[in-house]
């Protein structure tokens, strides 16, 4: 992917401890407006020009990469936004948490955990090491092997009703119709032999539950819908409210399956820099190579920032700094906790 600026996200994690641990001495903090701090952050890093988009899926390097927007969606379905919420770009990997909250609703989350497996692999998110070294076993389903086995298992007679499955689980969680993105789809589809390669590799383990060449397509699919952020947002914010979509009110999920889901998303939804960004931001979030990451505030908000250029692990960098100043100055962080007296 590309080169990262650590020193910029260093000095923003540094100055969110700082806060936090200066926080952590005062009474309750009062609660900043969701629509100032949105502003901030967009304000602060609109001319940030760090990072490259990807470009290992061809298409990828020619979106713009001044697009960005912000939203956030509450779980009682206001929004506040700021940027461009009318360009979009692909998904990416943000559509497996919901390829991966369909799946468990069918199936329950003992079938992904015994077929599929939650731990984070420690390796990067398109590693055949790491299949070889657990001979297909507990891997993630939010990394290519466990999220191509994901998308494998979800019901449809058919690679035509699997797709429709998915899409429809996506139009839901979204509250809107989405659509592939057709160059993207047909410039990853024609290049992605790697993915073909993990999908083949789980199949000789007896880890694949589709035929692998389909399954590896509509995958590949799944990843090429277009989202913009507020879209991204509220379907963060289906997850924050219990698997209920809080602007159109359908349940898409139950609140159990949507527990599972965030719990995942805590392991391995920031690829390499999961633990980091959980050690900073405390909620479970999950970023694609489109330049999209989404987290989740359970009960309270999902927030979605879109920004194209990624760092060398393949995180929005705008994204990332964006959304922790808004969870610093929402003192939305859930760790950070008042001791009692
Ligand atoms: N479709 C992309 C791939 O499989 C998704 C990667 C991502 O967003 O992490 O390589």
């Amino acid at each position: 992917m590309t080169k990262m600026n650590h020193s910029t996200l260093r000095v923003v994690l540094t100055s969110l401890f700082l806060a936090l641990s200066i926080t952590l001495h005062a009474q309750k903090i009062k609660k900043s407006d969701y629509q100032q701090a949105v502003d901030n952050a967009y304000e602060k890093y609109k001319t940030l020009k760090e990072g490259k988009n990807a470009d290992y899926i061809k298409e990828l390097a020619n979106v713009d990469p001044d697009i960005y927007g912000i939203a956030i969606v509450t779980a009682d379905g206001k929004v506040y936004s700021a940027g461009d919420l009318d360009t979009r770009v692909s998904i990416q990997s943000i559509s497996k948490v919901f390829t991966l909250a369909k799946v468990i609703e069918e199936q329950g989350p003992k079938e992904v955990f015994d077929k599929i497996g939650v731990d984070a692999t420690g390796m990067p998110f398109n590693s055949i090491i790491a299949i070889e070294m657990n001979e297909g076993k507990e891997i993630n389903p939010l990394v290519n092997p466990g999220a191509i086995a994901a998308t494998s298992m979800i019901s449809g007679v058919d690679s035509a009703a699997k797709w429709q499955n998915i899409l429809q689980t996506h139009n839901d969680f979204a509250g809107t119709e989405l659509n592939v993105n057709m160059p993207v789809y047909i410039s990853e589809a024609n290049d992605n032999l790697r993915n073909q390669a993990i999908a083949h590799l789980l199949k000789a383990y007896n880890r694949m539950y589709f035929d692998p060449v389909q399954a590896t397509d509509i995958y590949t699919k799944q990843c090429a819908l277009n989202v913009n952020a507020e879209e991204l947002a509220t379907m963060a914010a289906t997850l924050a409210n219990g698997g209920k979509n809080p602007i159109t009110g359908k349940t898409v999920v139950s609140p159990r399956t949507t527990t599972f889901t965030l719990s995942v998303m805590a392991t391995a939804g920031l690829y390499d820099d999961s633990g980091q960004w959980l050690f900073g931001v405390g909620l479970p979030g999950k970023s694609g190579v489109g330049g999209g990451i989404i987290a989740v505030s359970p009960g309270e908000f999902g927030i979605a920032v879109v920004s194209p250029p990624l760092n060398e692990v393949g995180n929005s960098v705008k994204a990332q700094l964006a959304i922790y100043d808004i969870i610093r100055e929402l003192d939305a962080h859930p760790y950070r906790i008042d001791p009692k007296n």
